[in-house]
């Protein structure tokens, strides 16, 4: 059973959902990624992340085309480019997803990075476009803790969400910046929470998935949400891997499998700069 996260507005979002980075671009994997989108639903998975940037538009393509018939289940999640972040170019980067993910609404839109346009503009577009109805929330991605409490002050206290580089093997995020989403009830988005397949070969990941008779990366997906406040987005490219990701919710990490994770993958002790992908 995959918990869930409660938004400003008292609905619930599942901890879980799917990425979809470098879906919908090559032909000979469509029909295995749909087939993965629509395990991944089935299995509860029905927050699916996506921005314009991947493929250009091709993923959020595929989200339509895949997952058209089930939108009532969904919670779609898109970014915008940091240069479509602007009081004009905003609601045109927002309808062209829309036509591409073929629907009337995106619930929670973010900017992808954060570039030259000035965040209170960027805030400003995006309560428009709520004000609208073509989003229902909003939020950001990749912006560390001065950023944020930049965007605070620029008018943006009712940010719902910061997408953010956060797994195993990076925690820096835990130092300051999750705390400081926490605070302000603001839900972190874990994104690459399997490091892009990386984290999977890990021995020691492999070691303790063994004693768990789970996988790695479901040791790396639970020991995500374990954190009350906290959406992980791994991207399955198979239903096989999208089922054995929704799993991971079942997963229960004990004392001392959480002691060995903390020596083979160290808390910050100091602050660091937030990373990227
Ligand atoms: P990820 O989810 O950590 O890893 C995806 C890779 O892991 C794929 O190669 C996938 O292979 C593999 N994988 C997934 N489940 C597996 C399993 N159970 N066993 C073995 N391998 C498995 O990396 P990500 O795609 O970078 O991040 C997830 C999502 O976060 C993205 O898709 C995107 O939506 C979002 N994201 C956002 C940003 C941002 O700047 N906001 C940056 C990066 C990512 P298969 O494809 O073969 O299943």
């Amino acid at each position: 059973m995959i918990a869930t996260i409660t938004l400003p507005g008292g609905e619930t979002v599942p901890a879980l959902g799917q990425g979809s980075w470098k879906m919908g671009e090559r032909r000979d994997l469509r029909a295995a990624e749909v087939a993965a989108l629509r395990a991944g639903v089935d299995a509860g998975m029905t927050l699916i992340d996506t921005a314009e940037m991947y493929g250009e538009g091709a993923a959020e393509t595929l989200i339509g085309e895949a997952l058209g018939d089930r939108r009532d289940e969904l919670f779609l999640v898109s970014k915008a480019y940091p240069h479509n972040a602007g009081r004009d170019r905003l609601p045109k980067a927002c309808e062209a997803s829309l036509r591409r993910l073929g629907t009337e609404r995106i619930d929670l839109y973010l900017l992808h990075w954060r570039g030259s346009v000035p965040l209170a503009e960027t805030v400003d577009a995006m309560h428009a476009l709520r004000d609208a109805g073509k989003i229902r929330y909003w939020g950001v991605s990749n912006l560390d803790v001065e950023d944020m409490a930049e965007l605070v002050a620029a008018g943006g206290d009712d940010c719902a969400s910061d997408q953010i580089l956060y797994n195993l093997g990076r925690r820096g995020p835990e130092f300051d910046l999750l705390p400081w989403l926490d605070a302000r009830r603001m839900i972190t988005m874990a994104y690459s929470p399997v490091e892009q397949g990386r984290l999977v070969g890990h021995p020691i990941l492999k070691q303790v998935a063994d004693t768990l008779s789970a996988t790695p990366a479901q040791v790396a997906l639970a020991w995500l949400l374990r954190r009350k406040n906290l959406i992980a987005i791994p991207k399955a490219g198979t239903a096989a891997h999208a089922r054995e990701n929704a799993g991971a919710a079942d997963l229960h990490l004990g004392d001392e499998v959480l002691e060995a994770l903390d020596r083979a993958f160290p808390a910050p002790s100091t602050p660091s700069r937030l990373e990227m992908l």
